[in-house]
């Protein structure tokens, strides 16, 4: 699918994180498919950041999106009972910021602690999940260190405080699989068929392969509240977060 288009969609959000509106044609409408964009900045969905929300405005009629679906094309799901534009029509597209706002920052921070975990206690991330301002990392890590929870909080805000630039890029697959720690997981997770690789660096803490979206610097992240560390299994820890204003 590459990191510009999806099917026949153009993929605005990769490019742009901070875009909110934009004009479109709509490339197919059904009501159990789901609804097809030539331009799109709504976020699919993946590596576990959830799809945006948002309105599809058309000749005085609103379409709700509530969802997505990733097929052959990129299908945008319009809430219940919502009329849809039918094909070839032109609409202004727009994304719920709260939310994608939100989500941003807590992907970002994420990375955050992804990178200060790998950087201070050597452990890799096993798996992730992520709602607006919620979020948790599973780390394997035998041992929890003394005051695990206390430690990586300060760090986290440490780096946060530091202000460090996040910037994305695109790479050749080899040049990108060249790079050391490049996939923090335990597996390799850039599909076979990929030529370019989209880069997400935290410049100077954490480098990662990534196709979300992501604040512009750590301070727009916002204070990083380590709610709860868990265990669950023998060496995987589970740290919860919570992204305050
Ligand atoms: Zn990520």
């Amino acid at each position: 699918m590459g990191v510009t288009h999806h099917g026949r969609t153009h993929r605005l959000d990769l490019a742009d994180p901070t875009l909110r509106e934009w004009e479109c044609t709509v490339l197919a409408a059904d009501p159990e498919q789901g609804i097809v964009l030539d331009r799109s900045a709504f976020y699919p969905g993946g590596g576990g950041q959830p799809p945006d929300h948002g309105v599809l405005l058309w000749q005085g009629v609103q379409t709700r999106i509530v969802g997505t679906r990733k097929g052959d094309d990129l299908y945008l799901i319009p809430a219940e009972g919502d009329p849809l534009p039918p094909v070839g029509t032109v609409v202004a597209g727009a994304v719920e910021d709260e939310r994608r706002t939100r989500l941003m920052r807590t992907h970002s921070g994420l990375h955050v602690l992804c990178g200060v975990v790998f950087r201070d206690f050597g452990a890799l991330v096993t798996g992730n999940s992520m709602e607006p301002g919620e979020a948790r990392m599973d780390f394997n890590l035998p041992e929890v260190p003394p005051d695990f929870k206390t430690r990586i909080e300060e760090l986290v805000n440490a780096e946060v405080a530091a202000d460090r630039s996040v910037a994305v890029r695109v790479l050749p697959r080899a040049e990108a699989l060249a790079l050391p720690d490049i996939v923090r997981t335990q597996s390799n997770l850039i599909p076979p068929d990929e030529q370019e690789v989209r880069i997400v660096d935290i410049v100077g803490l954490d480098v990662q392969a990534d196709g979300g979206t992501h604040v512009a610097s750590t301070a727009q992240i916002g204070k990083v509240q380590v709610v709860k560390v868990e265990s669950k299994g023998r060496a995987n820890r589970r740290v919860r977060v919570r992204i305050v204003d």
